[in-house]
């Protein structure tokens, strides 16, 4: 505002400038302004009925002044007492609604008149755009400061809540392999396979706390990497004995790597569940044909690129660059198919960046889906 009446004063070359601007009570404050004395100021505050400032705001004319003495129209005649002999008041509009009042005034008797009419509205309009943008950036900022406030409480909410489902949730496992183990008495078959039905849905359950408390964990900064040396061959020989097809899905499980493959330093826990993510995703999503998990060394540039693709539903191009983002699903609707939060694959891709690698996704809607996970050996 400041900068704005500094060169207003400059190409008008007024002896006085004066925005007033109408706030949400009604009344009119002066926002800035350059040569007019206190006692002005103070007699200005709201227009009178029936003055010239109200007639500007009301009717979005201006009033040009050639002689503020013999002007009827100027009823206070205080500029006088200033020596401000000539005026023009212009309207200032945002978003073209009336909203305050830009003033100018000249010791020089007929400095300003009609004949300047359409110059003057020209930069009374500028000035408008000018405040308009500051009002768009004004509450740009207020929504930014908002989201930031609503994503910290959300955070911390879902941190608070994922511990305290976490630490019920370990007693029911607890017990339940209590129970599993025989250490509470014999266990029949039918009680063991409701039993072993309480496990898996409560370790999905904790799944999903997991990776809550994980992508909390990046929000916060708090996430980091512990590298090890991990034999690649050993570790997917391990990660494949954890996978078994699914009795309701007509699926063939492959995969294909060297027994060769490098020891590379990384975490393993984290590389893990980068896989996991992907495999639960794969088969979640396929009904039959292929789930293939493949990995091999790039020596070029040293690392390792796994590939974990299915004959599944697939993606749409236009939702693929969103699948990665936190809490996204493609069906999130209520009647949704297919369970999960959305974190799967946010997780998986926060995790790749903090070993240094990345994840990308190709798909082809009703064909399937590949992931290719490239990590680097860090052996340099
Ligand atoms: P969710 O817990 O919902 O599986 P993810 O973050 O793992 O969350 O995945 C996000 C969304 O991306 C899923 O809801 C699904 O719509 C889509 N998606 C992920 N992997 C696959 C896949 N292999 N095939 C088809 N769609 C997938």
């Amino acid at each position: 505002m400041d900068a704005i009446i500094e060169r207003l004063m400059i190409a008008t070359a007024a002896d006085a400038a004066l925005i007033r601007l109408q706030h949400k009570d009604g009344k009119f404050y002066w926002a800035t302004q350059r040569g007019f004395p206190d006692y002005y100021l103070k007699a200005a505050g709201t227009p009178p009925p029936g003055s010239a400032l109200e007639y500007v705001f009301n009717t979005g004319e201006p009033v040009l002044a050639p002689d503020i003495a013999a002007d009827p129209r100027l009823k206070g005649k205080v500029q006088l007492k200033a020596g401000l002999l000539s005026c023009a008041m212009l309207p200032l509009k945002i978003q073209n609604e009336p909203r305050g009042i830009l003033h100018l005034a000249s010791r020089q008797l007929g400095y300003f008149d009609e004949s300047q009419r359409e110059q003057l509205m020209v930069i009374a309009r500028q000035m408008g755009i000018a405040l308009e943008n500051r009002e768009h950036y004004d509450n740009l900022m207020a929504s930014r400061d908002e989201l930031a406030k609503a994503l910290k409480i959300k955070d911390e909410f879902l941190s608070v809540m994922s511990h305290e489902l976490r630490t019920p949730l370990n007693v029911v496992m607890g017990y339940t392999t209590l129970v599993l183990d025989g250490l509470l008495g014999e266990v029949n078959p039918w009680q063991k396979e409701a039993l072993d039905k309480v496990m898996t849905r409560a370790n999905d359950q904790l799944a999903i706390i997991n990776s809550m408390l994980c992508a909390i964990s990046f929000e916060a900064g708090r996430a980091k990497a512990e590298s090890r040396p991990v034999n690649l061959a050993e570790f997917l020989n391990h990660l494949r004995r954890e996978y078994i097809v699914p009795e309701d899905k007509k699926l063939i499980f492959n995969w294909d790597y060297s027994p060769s493959l490098p020891t590379v330093t990384v975490d393993s826990g984290k590389l893990k569940q980068i896989l996991a993510n992907l495999i639960d995703n794969a088969i979640k999503f396929s009904h039959e044909g292929n789930v293939t998990v493949s990995a091999s060394h790039i020596p070029d540039v040293d690392t390792v690129e796994f590939k974990v693709s299915d004959t599944g539903i697939g993606i749409a191009k236009e939702t693929l660059p969103m699948i990665f983002e936190k809490f996204y699903q493609v069906d999130s609707s209520e009647t949704r198919p297919y369970g999960g939060v959305g974190l799967g694959l946010h997780v998986a891709k926060k995790f790749a960046e903090l070993l240094g690698g990345k994840v990308e996704a190709e798909s082809v809607p009703g064909k399937g889906s590949t992931f290719t996970i490239t990590i680097p050996c860090g052996r340099r």
